[in-house]
């Protein structure tokens, strides 16, 4: 509302400068009555909403009413419980609260249940540092009781805070990937893919944290910018030179490589040339330094690389025409001398090498490297590992340690001056610089990443498995398949999946770490293969669903294993993989730890599409629990979890930069939630296209609460307020009772409506289908500025603003036998009919966005009881009937609007001009001419006109011409009613109210208001 109209009409009479009113007059007008606040307070009052909403059980009774109706299934992301909750988790949260409680209302029974993510590294290194140095003393099973107590008490502080945004779920009984039963669900999952030939374990370079000391998966390196040394080594060619090209017998040939990692020289095991790529072999005049050789030494480069090559070794080659060029492919089955070690190493081809950098010559270490490890695998190069979990080189250890090197015992990056010193000192070394570029770094620590070889477990991509179909088809495939299946929104998110799912490597799945679920396998301590037998497994899933999963820890094999377990070669001593699972491969498994399990998250029984109708989150998960839950969902069921995954985008500020409290633009939910309440966190949630990156301050907020929540609730006030009047009679508050006229209520049917309250049902009417669609696809910031609009433009400028006189001033009460008081009274209650259907309507529509607010409005409506939260939408048809009727209705009010805008602006003029102060003081003067189109709308509405342009006459001269135009406006001449403030002729006509006009004394008379004199 512009501005307060129960205010203003009651301020005027008593400021009215004419002959004032017997006093008593102004008490017959109708203002609006509401116990309804206008400050909202929703900092403290939230809280007691919440405290009812506890007491009442008002979830379980919406489970209970909820009974029956088709199933609509949100299968909650698990949030990771490390801390409080910061915007993001508030997004997420009220986006899905929002999908919950719309489904709820268009007649879904749709269940919540909240889960939280509690096992993983973060914890556990937070548990390391509050444990310091007593946590070597501590057995792994009191380790992990202390990091099981770290994240119960971070998820009971969100659940705290959730439940405070006013989202409603199963908060009693949440999942969370801790719990024993889900434990035993994560092992049954891995066993299904170990049982069904999935799993593999294998020794693979992977990213490894040295300061975490474990294996990190894809999702968790991080790019950053680094420092690396920058080498060009030369590698002495020993195998006979003229196989490669005849021009080179006898001479000292060399290949050149270029690596940014000397530490993964120790491990360089070949050299790698692309196959079809032309390579030369040139002379360097400058010697390099041979003091052995009489003859210039010959290098081996890309002939596309020479130039650079040459500039960056600065290396002296004066002949333009190179000794001699030919394919990679002559270079393959060569063997060279390793720069510092005693060791050959061996000319490969591989596809991989580009021209883009370097030499063209790749220095292979199968142990640093995915496509080295590759080579290696197709070389049959030997398996050789020397950096150990703490990123030290253990290369005379490992290798049995006749000649310690240098650098042995270094971390990795000690060892790289060492190393390249080394170069140096044996001749090797062509040049060597500082090189910055993008480096893998670990997402959690920080800190640069190297690749690996370890020993790790693996679900293989390309594992064989049948289609439901029957086709033979691939774990890849298969994934790739059911991608097609599921609707993504936006639909850019399958495009990303797809991309990542058809190129992803061999799921790894272990980590060398405690506070998690262990690959529960017994290995033979003989021969080391793992015992493959569904029968024990069952045992170990019995076992973990009675202990948890800190069994495995607290057991020895012999006291799980049933007596007489022997290995296939024998052997019946065994031990425990200690490895844990990957935390993604533990969410992933949601979809079976909990859909599969929680009555309260699957479809109907009956129901042959069990897959969730939902998962949401923000568009970085489909590397992360979308991939997972897929994977986990085709293991157990040959099928995705979900029907559908949407995404949101990230949190920025208005300069587009990220939320952090470094950048002083943090913004905690809960001191929003403590300044400016839930709602108005849920009102900025449903103000963005979650879609696309959304956009948050703290002024915004503050915009948000200050000035579209304030006219929200003024509007919703003012509705309240008319639905409420003080009986005259009784002197008592008298609540509008919506039973029908007939039926001793007060409403009235939609035929017998006054045409303006017809129309403003229509448009309710429409509203409520745009909404209801705009839900239905999660459309929710069009649902907010349909709301707005329709609050501010059609009831606050518009309907209500012209309902004033009305609702005030028309008699609450009729005498039997008086036919107008009667029209009267009727026309009066059809706007309080409309009043009453329209924040019935509202309040249910706003329910899931302003979830404290509507519950508040819904309990201030006359005879209404409960919580808006258990009501359902309302349709269409509840506030205006779709008829011929109402279309006609809508375009008639179309130009009566257009008509009511020039003459509101002719009446600005007119008042500008210092004509009239009010309105009410002047007449319109509107000319139809004859022939003009809206001169049979005009006549039809003639009656009404004066209502929709707030002016006490409105006179129809009738120009015989085709238009509708307003003419110039007049003053009017008849006396002012002191009552409603019209100026009509009937002033005075009853001599028992001699100052108001003839409608008012219907008002009087119906009431029996005494009698007065004409003057004071
Ligand atoms: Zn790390
Ligand atoms: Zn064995
Ligand atoms: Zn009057």
């Amino acid at each position: 509302m512009p501005q307060a109209p129960d205010a203003k009409a009651a301020a005027a009479p008593v400021m009215s400068e004419e002959k004032p009113a017997p006093k008593p007059l102004k008490s017959t007008l109708n203002l609006p009555q509401t116990a309804f606040p206008m400050k909202a307070s929703l900092p403290t009052n939230e809280p007691l909403r919440l405290a009812a909403w506890e007491k009442d059980g008002l979830y379980d009774q919406i489970r209970r009413a909820s009974a029956g109706r088709p199933r609509y299934i949100l299968h909650d992301g698990p949030p990771y419980a490390n801390g409080a909750i910061h915007l993001g988790h508030a997004l997420n949260k009220t986006l899905k609260d929002f999908v919950v409680k719309t489904r709820t209302m268009a007649g879904f029974d749709a269940p919540y249940v909240p889960g939280w993510d509690c096992h993983g590294l973060p914890i556990e290194i937070k548990v390391d540092e509050q444990l310091g140095r007593k946590k070597l003393e501590m057995d792994p099973v009191a380790v992990r009781k202390a990091c099981r107590e770290y994240a119960q008490k971070y998820l009971d502080l969100q659940r705290e805070q959730f439940i405070r945004m006013g989202v409603f779920g199963r908060w009693q009984k949440p999942y969370s990937t801790m719990d024993a039963e889900y434990e035993a669900r994560i092992a049954e999952t891995f066993f299904h893919f170990f049982e069904n030939g999935f799993v593999y374990k294998g020794l693979k370079p992977v990213s490894w944290c040295i300061h975490d000391r474990t294996a990190l998966a894809e999702a968790e390196v991080e790019y950053e910018q680094h420092k690396s040394p920058s080498v060009y080594v030369r590698y002495k060619l020993t195998s006979d030179p003229a196989t490669i090209d005849p021009a080179l017998a006898g001479k000292p040939v060399y290949t050149v490589i270029w690596t940014t990692t000397p530490w993964t020289l120790p491990a360089s095991l070949a050299v790698a040339f692309h196959p079809e790529m032309e390579y030369v072999a040139i002379n360097d005049r400058a010697g390099a330094g041979d003091l052995d050789q009489l003859e210039p030494a010959v290098y081996i480069v890309a002939k596309e690389l020479r130039e650079k090559v040459e500039l960056a070794c600065q290396l002296e080659d004066s002949d333009e025409i190179p000794l001699a060029t030919f394919p990679g492919s002559r270079l393959e089955g060569t063997t060279f001398a390793h720069p510092f070690l005693d060791r050959v190493v061996v000319g490969t081809n591989a596809t991989y090498v580009t021209a883009d950098q370097g030499t063209g010559a790749v220095h292979t270490a199968p142990a640093h490297g995915v496509d080295d490890f590759a080579t290696g695998k197709r070389y049959s190069l030997p398996e050789v590992q020397y950096v150990d979990d703490a990123g030290r080189q253990m290369h005379t250890e490992r290798f049995g340690g006749s000649t310690a090197q240098p650098y042995e015992g270094l971390s990795v990056w000690k060892s790289n001056p060492v190393i390249i010193e080394l170069l140096k000192e044996k001749g090797a070394l062509l040049a060597a610089s500082e090189f910055e570029h993008s480096y893998p770094h670990c997402w959690r620590c920080h800190n640069p990443v190297i690749v690996r070889a370890t020993e790790q477990w693996f679900i293989g991509m390309d594992t064989p498995m049948t289609a439901p179909d029957g086709t033979a088809s691939t774990f890849r495939d298969r994934a790739l398949a059911e991608i097609t299946r599921v609707k993504w929104d936006p639909a850019w998110g399958q495009e990303r999946i797809t991309n990542m799912v058809a190129t992803r490597p061999d799921w790894c799945i272990s980590r060398q770490r405690i506070w998690g679920v262990p690959i529960a396998v017994f290995l033979c301590s003989k021969c080391g293969e793992p015992l493959k037998d569904a029968a024990i497994n069952k045992r170990v899933v019995e076992l973990f669903m009675k202990e948890s999963a800190d069994a495995w820890y607290i057991h020895a094999p012999e006291q799980i294993l049933p007596a007489g377990t022997a290995c296939a070669c024998g052997h019946t001593d065994f031990r425990k993989e200690m490895d844990i699972l990957d935390v993604w491969f533990e969410s992933g498994a949601s979809s079976h730890a909990v859909l599969d399990v929680d009555a309260d998250t699957q479809q109907a029984a009956g129901d042959t599409d069990q897959r969730a109708d939902l998962y949401a989150e923000g568009g970085d998960q489909h590397r992360g629990w979308f991939m997972s839950s897929l994977l986990c969902g085709i293991g157990m069921h040959n099928r995705a979890p979900y029907k559908m995954v949407a995404t949101y985008g990230w949190t920025l500020d208005e300069q587009g930069r990220a939320l952090s409290k470094s950048l002083g633009n943090f913004i905690d939910p809960n001191l929003v939630m403590d300044s400016l309440g839930g709602d108005i966190v849920r009102l900025w949630v449903a103000s963005v296209d979650f879609r696309e990156d959304v956009v948050a301050s703290m002024p915004l907020l503050k915009r948000l609460a200050e000035e579209i929540y304030r006219k929200q609730r003024n509007t919703f006030r003012f509705l309240l307020g008319a639905l409420r009047e003080i009986d005259p009679a009784m002197g008592e508050e008298r609540a509008f009772n919506p039973r029908p006229l007939t039926d001793g209520g007060d409403s009235v049917p939609f035929e017998q409506m006054q045409p303006i309250d017809q129309y403003i049902l229509a448009r309710a009417a429409e509203l409520t289908k745009k909404i209801r669609a705009a839900y239905d696809a999660m459309e929710f910031h069009r649902v907010y500025h349909l709301l707005n609009e329709f609050l501010n433009s059609e009831l606050s400028a518009f309907y209500l603003d012209v309902l004033k006189d009305r609702l005030y001033t028309y008699p609450v009460k009729f005498k039997a036998g008086n036919e107008y008081q009667r029209e009267l009274y009727i026309a009066r209650r059809s706007a309080q009919t409309a009043i009453y259907k329209i924040t019935d309507a509202l309040a249910r529509l706003t329910a899931p966005i302003l979830s404290f607010t509507a519950d508040e409005v819904w309990q201030h409506i006359p005879g209404k009881s409960g919580s808006v939260h258990l009501q359902q939408f309302p349709t269409s048809e509840d506030l205006a009937p779709q008829s011929a009727y109402t279309a006609q209705l809508g375009a008639d009010f179309e130009v009566l609007l257009q008509l009511r805008d020039s003459t509101l602006q002719s009446l600005e003029m007119f008042r500008a001009n210092k004509n009239i102060g009010k309105s009410l003081e002047a007449v319109i003067v509107l000319n139809v001419g004859s022939s003009s189109p809206s001169r049979n709308l005009v006549e039809r509405y003639v009656l009404a006109l004066p209502e929709l342009f707030n002016v006490s006459g409105v006179e129809l001269v009738g120009i015989d011409e085709a238009h509708t135009a307003i003419e110039t406006n007049r003053v009017s001449s008849d006396p002012k009613c002191d009552r409603c403030w019209r100026h009509v002729p009937d002033v005075g006509s009853d001599a028992r109210y001699p100052s108001v006009c003839h409608r008012c004394v219907q008002a009087l008379d119906a009431i029996d208001f005494p009698p007065y004199a004409a003057t004071v």
